[in-house]
């Protein structure tokens, strides 16, 4: 059982000061310094262990085998369950009450939920960015994070021989992480080249700890002889019933493409927020190169009242980021619910919060997506995986002349299978030209799966 000290019944409302959605690095340090100011705070996880991405928990043999995982994590999630934070793990925030601020909740035994607070804190963190390209679908393609899941938490190796590809830093302690639990890393492959001397790059200069971490990451591929690649892209994924082969091409086709034997690919274009729960509770959000961010007022402040959103949620910035925004809403919340002791944020904690933004702006610039690899998608490329829906159809219906994006969804049902677009939205959206704005589909319920009893309601005892 994951719901601590839980005296309700299944199906009461539960009201609370602050309930905050996400045990991730945001969600901790917010819910540990309201709770150390007095408030009185739930906290929601729809995973099993607190933790969220960074700190994700090693479990049973592998624990005993191989020790803690990020103990600076486990130290986090004791500090929070000892400050009389209420942990509700298990815990999926589907939807929103028709007060729009209600949040109902799937309970452990997919019993219904309700909780009331003054203050709703959002850090449910972001979604490693997937693009289509054919055969993605196939078995033994993942994301980098799943492979790194497996590979650090699991001790499992996410195949014998893979390709590493998409964009961003983070792609080399993904590959680092396969070296190390035995998988053959065939080559990096990055559609960006963020390692070659130029302007952009200078910027980083003044980030010297982030670039000798990076070092480090490049050192162990190039003893390892691991080719890192730089302008080249996945664009085909083949293997009768699971990936067999992949092949890649330069940007802008200069040289002759290549191909991996491999029995897996690792491949993402970066991060990007997760933004359903804020849009459901009345947030405002804008399209940033094809992704939404919540307007916040830079102390994770929304446009709705006594909404909130923090890490990675708010904007993607990496681990130390979260924390320290976090701390920094944390802080917001407690001026605006005149909690005693609430006080300005330190000014060392502004300013390192500062220094991280201002380098993820850096990466940001460095391994941006290039709009090339939606736009030059064949016709039968699958995009929506849910309900096998290809690029041909999608740009079909949206020749027609619907209005927006909404009318194609409609038409062809791309983004309305078991992820809800998570996955396939951005694409879709890119792909709908002709229907105007590349804003995603608008958040709808349920945000997340969640059985029709509880949708309705009901507990399980009332529909057996
Ligand atoms: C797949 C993946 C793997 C990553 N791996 C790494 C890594 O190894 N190293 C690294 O530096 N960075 C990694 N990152 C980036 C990393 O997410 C951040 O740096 C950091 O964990 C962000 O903290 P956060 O608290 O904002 O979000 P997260 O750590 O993502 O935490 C968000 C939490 O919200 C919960 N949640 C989401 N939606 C709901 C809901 N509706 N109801 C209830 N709970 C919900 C999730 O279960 C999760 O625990 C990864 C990101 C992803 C997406």
């Amino acid at each position: 059982m994951s719901v601590d000290g839980d005296p309700r019944p299944a199906g009461a409302i539960e009201r609370c000061d602050v309930a905050v959605v996400g045990g991730g690095p945001a969600g901790l340090s917010a819910a540990l310094h309201l709770a150390r100011l007095g408030a009185y705070v739930i906290l929601l996880d729809e995973a099993e262990e607190l933790g969220g991405q960074y700190f994700k928990r090693r479990q049973g043999s592998v624990l005993a085998k191989h020790g803690d995982f990020r103990p600076e994590g486990t130290s986090l999630i004791s500090a929070v369950r000892a400050s009389g934070v209420r942990c509700w793990t298990e815990c999926s925030v589907w939807g929103v009450g028709e007060d729009e601020r209600t949040l109902l909740v799937a309970g452990p035994e997919d019993e219904p939920r309700s909780v009331s607070a003054r203050a709703v804190l959002v850090a449910t963190g972001g979604y490693e960015r997937s693009i289509p390209f054919s055969g993605w679908q196939l078995p033994g393609v993942v994301t980098p994070g799943y492979a790194l899941h497996l590979a650090t938490c699991d001790r499992i190796p996410v195949g014998q021989r893979a390709v590493v590809a998409g964009t961003g830093p983070f792609l080399l302690p993904v590959s680092c992480a396969l070296l190390d639990v035995g998988v053959e890393v065939a080559a990096v492959v990055e559609v960006n080249r963020p390692y070659r001397p130029s302007l952009r790059v200078a910027a980083a200069l003044a980030h010297p700890a982030r670039l000798a971490e990076f070092a480090s990451y490049r050192a162990v591929l190039a003893r390892r002889k691991v080719p890192l690649l730089q302008g080249w892209q996945v664009v085909e994924a083949n293997g009768s019933g699971a990936l067999e082969r992949v092949r890649i091409e330069s940007v802008g086709g200069r040289e002759a493409g290549r191909e991996y034997d491999v029995d897996a690919l690792a491949v993402a274009y970066g991060f990007r927020p997760a933004t359903e729960l804020v849009r459901l509770l009345g947030a405002r959000c804008e399209v940033r190169q094809g992704d939404l961010f919540p307007r916040t007022d830079g102390r994770g402040r929304t446009t709705a009242e006594g909404v909130y959103v923090a890490g990675e949620s708010a904007g993607i910035a990496g681990v130390h980021v979260a924390r320290l925004r976090g701390e920094v809403t944390a802080a917001s919340i407690a001026a605006d619910l005149g909690l005693p002791g609430a006080a300005e944020p330190a000014r060392a904690t502004l300013r390192r919060l500062r220094r991280g933004e201002a380098f993820s702006a850096v990466t940001a610039d460095l391994y941006p997506v290039p709009d090339s690899l939606i736009s030059g998608l064949c016709d039968g490329t699958v995009i929506c995986r849910c309900e096998g829906v290809t690029a041909g159809q999608i740009r079909a219906a949206d020749a027609v002349g619907w209005n927006d994006r909404n009318s194609v969804k409609g038409a062809t049902r791309a983004g309305m299978g078991p992820c809800q677009g998570r996955e396939c939205a951005p694409a879709v959206a890119a792909l709908c030209g002709a229907s105007g704005s590349t804003e995603p589909f608008p958040a709808r319920m349920p945000i997340k799966p969640v059985p029709i009893r509880v949708a309705m309601g009901e507990s399980a005892e009332e529909v057996s």
